[in-house]
């Protein structure tokens, strides 16, 4: 059984530091699962634990999956491989210029279509929930979410059954409470220039 976090380490796809992420809060760890997909032995080795998870449940008759559908970016090389380890067909969403989550390219989904969403890093899941709601519009059964990284905080709920790969803890602060910026440490973009 491989540790997925020390593959991540190993890829620098973890980072310890002060991070101003994207969302405008701060948080003392960056996940940017993209530095271990870009080897695809690692993209495989990351996921097959959450293919097995999968599989299993599919051959408990727990869940059904026809297709791995991943928002893109992040989901687009997760729905990929997990597709390919299942033997199952892997597409994506995508924000159009309005930033809202559709299906494109021709993608199809047909009534009662049972559909795994993939992301890299579930936070609050707003990706794939979007995806699901795109999809479910157009007659899908989302059964369930996967992902390589849950950073989920504790307050955030998912309704849906979530396979991940690994769980890790990572502060999500508001400026305001941020305990490092407290301590006088500048805060980093991640995946600046100047990192
Ligand atoms: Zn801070």
């Amino acid at each position: 059984m491989i540790n997925v976090v020390t593959l991540l380490k190993e890829s620098g796809a973890i980072l310890e530091g002060h991070f101003l992420l994207s969302s405008g809060r701060h948080s003392n760890r960056y996940i940017q699962c993209a530095k271990a997909l870009q080897y695809p032995d690692k993209a495989a080795r990351v996921l097959a634990p959450v293919a097995g998870q999968l599989r299993e449940a599919m051959q408990a008759g727990a869940i059904a999956i026809d297709a791995v559908a991943g928002p893109a970016l992040g989901g687009i090389i997760v729905a990929y491989e997990l597709g390919r380890q299942l033997g199952l067909p892997a597409f994506f969403t995508e924000r159009d210029d309005s930033g809202t989550m559709t299906l494109r390219r021709g993608f199809e989904i047909w009534d009662g279509m049972n559909v795994l969403i993939a992301e890299d890093v579930i936070t609050t899941a707003k990706s794939s929930l979007e995806t699901a709601t795109v999809l479910e519009r157009l007659g899908a059964r989302i059964t369930a979410l996967a992902c390589i990284v849950d950073r989920r905080a504790e307050d955030v709920h998912i309704a849906l059954p979530l396979y991940a790969a690994a769980k890790i803890e990572a502060a999500n602060w508001d400026e305001a409470d941020c305990a490092l910026c407290r301590q006088g440490i500048p805060a980093v973009k991640p995946g600046s220039r100047k990192q």
